[in-house]
């Protein structure tokens, strides 16, 4: 299969040839050919595995051969749930449409700068917008942009734009849409009540899913540690020192803002060249540490999971999930920030007595079933707690713990233990 048998004209062909892509990926092969028909697509697919183009090369076809004349109403919008995610989509699209012969105007907004320069850039109008809600919002706000002529909407990482905390933002932006318009939702995973939200802004869309194809996920190889919480910093030296040379850039997950920066220095300390990132950092040295983490400039990136979605860094070969995630969706973003686009990858998770059962629970949901390892001199000897008393009779009598009481339970052994190590 090659792009040219997608229907794509031959600037965006040779766009893509000029980015390295020497053939379409699954998601690639199966989205693009429906969204020049202009159908609706709900497509779940792996972080990683060429999303991103699956929906711009179309997009920026349709644009432009379907252009109104007169004044320029934003026509397609893409929206995401991160400020990361809005730059690197906004590249993206200015990158592929540069061998256009017109070239659409692409605008990114997201907040954590000046709203200034983006309303500036917005006069005169915008052919596509990438935003994040709350930005977008204040834009409109503004009168910025008006967003009744959006003929094509994007929503990325959708399950996370549904979620509570964006959901009222997403409705307002909703209601200022036209009813009739394209609608290209893409995600890693739609669970179960999202689907439903889903289906329920979807017209008889397209339905592309290359989650489990072989060939098509990255090959990301994940192992497990057993280590006790308060040994995990120590483990984490230990194994940076072992595998030097052949580890180049890690990033390391960790649940808390606090825990990102103890984590952080205490690398540091100990002459590794890591740094915190987290929401509380300004998004002007947020940037500056992705690209110099890019350049090589740090060898460790200590991150919660804001770094999970969107960033995309060709050759990061290792991702070390040193607290546990909360919720199994955010495994599979977390380790998708390896083995990105066919490249392979090594996923570590740490896990301890307190948290087996909670990544038991993750293993589940993705089919998994890992086999636990120890490391010399880090074995663990604490033991689990007991979950619902310290009796060991199982609480009340005659009371087992339900399903949702061992739930709860994992969940909660997974919560960071703050001021551990110190
Ligand atoms: P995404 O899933 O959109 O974040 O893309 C992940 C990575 O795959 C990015 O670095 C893209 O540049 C790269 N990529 C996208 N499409 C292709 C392709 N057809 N062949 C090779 N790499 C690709």
């Amino acid at each position: 299969m090659s792009f040219d048998s997608l229907g794509l004209s031959p600037a965006l062909v040779q766009a893509a040839a000029r980015r390295g892509y020497a053939a379409p990926t699954a998601i690639q092969a199966a989205a693009i050919p429906a969204i020049l028909q202009g159908r609706d697509l709900r497509g779940s697919a792996q972080t990683g595995s060429g999303k991103t183009a699956a929906f711009s090369l179309p997009l920026l076809q349709r644009l432009v051969s379907e252009r109104p004349q007169g004044a320029r109403r934003v026509r397609a919008l893409v929206l995401v749930p991160t400020r990361e995610l809005a730059a690197q989509v906004g590249e993206t699209l200015h990158d592929l449409a540069r061998d256009l012969p017109e070239r659409p105007k692409i605008v990114t907004a997201f907040g954590g700068v000046s709203i200034n320069p983006q309303m500036m850039s917005l006069r005169g109008g915008a052919d596509i917008v990438v935003a994040t809600p709350g930005r977008l919002l204040d834009l409109a706000d503004h009168n910025a942009l008006r967003l009744d002529g959006v003929a094509m909407l994007v929503l990325d990482e959708a399950d996370r734009l549904f979620d509570l905390g964006f959901a009222d933002e997403l409705g307002r932006i909703l209601e200022q849409l036209p009813k009739r318009r394209q609608n290209l939702l893409f995600s890693a995973t739609f669970p179960g009540a999202i689907q439903a939200l889903a289906d329920g802004m979807l017209h008889e869309p397209a339905l592309v899913d290359v989650q489990g194809e072989p060939g098509t996920a990255p090959d990301i190889v994940q192992r497990v540690i057993e280590v006790d919480p308060g040994r995990r910093t120590q483990l984490l030296r230990h194994l940076l020192k072992q595998h030097e040379n052949e580890w180049g850039r890690v990033l390391v997950f960790v649940a808390t803002q606090h825990a990102a920066q103890t984590v952080a220095e205490k690398l540091y300390r100990n002459g590794i060249y890591a740094v915190p990132f987290h929401g509380d950092i300004a998004q002007g040295t947020r940037a500056d540490i992705l690209s110099q983490f890019r350049q090589s400039r740090w060898d460790v990136v200590v991150a919660t999971d804001l770094a999970a979605r969107g960033i995309d860094i060709a050759q990061l070969p290792v991702v070390i999930n040193y607290d546990l995630p909360r919720s199994p969706a955010d495994y599979i973003h977390r380790i998708g920030r390896t083995g990105r686009a066919g490249e392979s990858g090594l996923a570590i998770s740490f896990v301890s007595a307190s948290t087996q059962a909670h990544f038991r629970v993750i293993e589940k949901r993705h089919g998994l079933k890992l086999p636990r390892e120890r490391i010399e001199g880090f074995e663990p000897v604490e033991v689990a707690p007991p979950l619902v008393d310290a009796s060991g009779t199982g609480g009340i009598k005659g009371k087992r713990p339900s399903k949702k009481d061992k739930l709860r339970a994992a969940a909660k052994a997974a919560q960071p233990h703050d001021g551990e190590e110190s």
